[in-house]
């Protein structure tokens, strides 16, 4: 008789997308805190290329914020980062990308957490096909100073299925406050990870226009 293929569980993928510009402690403790409690495999970083949401700013280049992801998972064996978004022509939205990466693996094999801060969640009737999203994902929903989580009942039965809330402890840190930190000459250290702060500086990064 031919042997058997063993049983084999489906692979749990932890997918964390962001402008990361720059990648924080925030970003960092939501991905890890989902990597434990939903038992993943690997947490995939995926920076946005030209995030649909943020065009009117001005946004650091795909390959600084790559380059600083790539730094700020360094010493996590179980992290990865994904050119993906980056490398694809005009904007990103996360259905394509669920889409393009369910062909990573053999049918049926895979089952992915999209990991967002309550926020992101709550903007999810914005995004691109939020119904299909749901289908394609579990959408793992972490506190975020601010937000309410309340507000999830709001979102439409289709949606909510796929959310799991996860509480982590909070840290007011965003992408935001780091830059306008960095243009007025104050520090960073303890909100991001060492390297990143100094590639940052390196690159004279949100130093601000002359
Ligand atoms: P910005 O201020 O530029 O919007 P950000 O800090 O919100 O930056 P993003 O790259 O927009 O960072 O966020 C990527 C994802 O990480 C989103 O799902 C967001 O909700 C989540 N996230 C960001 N910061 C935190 C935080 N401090 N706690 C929990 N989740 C966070
Ligand atoms: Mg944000």
């Amino acid at each position: 008789n031919p042997p058997v293929p063993p049983e084999r569980a489906r692979r749990r993928i932890g997918i964390m997308g962001g402008t990361f510009d720059p990648i924080h402690y925030g970003h960092l403790l939501a991905a890890e805190e989902a990597y434990s409690a939903f038992h993943l495999d690997e947490v995939i970083f995926v920076p946005t290329g030209l995030p649909p949401h943020k065009q009117a700013d001005r946004v650091t280049s795909p390959e600084d914020r790559y380059a600083m992801t790539l730094l700020a998972t360094l010493d996590n064996a179980h992290s990865r980062v994904s050119r993906l978004e980056i490398e694809r022509r005009g904007s990103s939205h996360t259905v394509d990308t669920l889409r393009e990466m369910r062909h990573w693996y053999p049918p049926d094999s895979v089952e992915f957490f999209f990991i967002t801060g309550l926020d992101a969640v709550l903007e999810i009737l914005s995004w691109k096909n939020p119904q299909e999203v749901s289908g394609l994902c579990h959408l793992v929903a972490v506190s975020r100073p601010g937000y309410n989580p309340k507000k999830m009942e709001d979102l439409p039965e289709a949606v909510r299925r796929a959310i799991l809330p996860l509480e982590i402890p909070l840290l007011a840190i965003s992408s935001t406050e780091i830059r306008q930190r960095v243009t007025q000459g104050r520090s960073i250290r303890y909100l991001v990870p060492t390297p990143v702060a100094q590639y940052i500086e390196k690159k004279g990064l949100y130093r601000g226009k002359p």
